[in-house]
């Protein structure tokens, strides 16, 4: 049997489709006067964290981060919380912005080994500083912003100012 790729048309009807399930409001107002420009940017953002981690941009969706805000001339808009979907293993990895190095750089969200929180935990721009931080074997350092103690639990080890370095290592090892 052969099957042939679907053509530009049915695979744009596609993303349509997934982007409106997805985020149903922001796709439905991206045409908004006040909307189009940040949709816009976002398809950006979109497009270059795709290449950095080397994935297919569909697998990436940009939507309001509900847990960031940030102040702007016109009152405070919300961050872009990035979710790239692995279309392998279904699993959904999350990103915001790393301020230090705007449009080149992520930080990514992952369970703080700690008090389990979802916190910023290290820093991403490529598919490499993914595999550092996965790998047991990696050193990859975690961010400043990861002992935000405004992100975790109250008694959260993490951000305790006398705790090391703290990795990600693999329990069984
Ligand atoms: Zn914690």
């Amino acid at each position: 049997m052969t099957t042939t790729a679907p053509g530009l048309s049915e695979r744009a009807v596609r993303a349509a489709h997934a982007h409106r399930t997805a985020d149903p409001d922001g796709f439905s107002r991206r045409h908004d006067p006040d909307q189009w420009n940040r949709w816009a940017r976002r398809a950006r953002v979109a497009r270059t964290i795709a290449a950095a981690l080397q994935v297919s941009v569909d697998t990436v969706l940009v939507t309001d981060d509900p847990h960031h805000q940030y102040p702007t001339r016109t009152g405070p808009v919300p961050g872009d919380l990035i979710t790239v979907t692995d279309p392998v293993t279904g699993r959904a990895w999350r990103f915001i912005p790393d301020f230090t190095t705007p449009g080149d750089g992520w930080l990514l969200l992952d369970q703080c080994p700690d008090c389990a929180t979802e916190v910023p935990l290290t820093r991403i721009a490529t598919l490499s500083d993914l595999g550092d931080y996965l790998d047991p074997d990696g050193d990859a350092p975690i961010a400043d912003e990861a002992r935000d103690d405004s992100n975790h639990q109250p008694d959260c080890a993490l951000v305790l100012p006398t705790l090391g370095q703290l990795t990600t290592s693999n329990p069984e090892t």
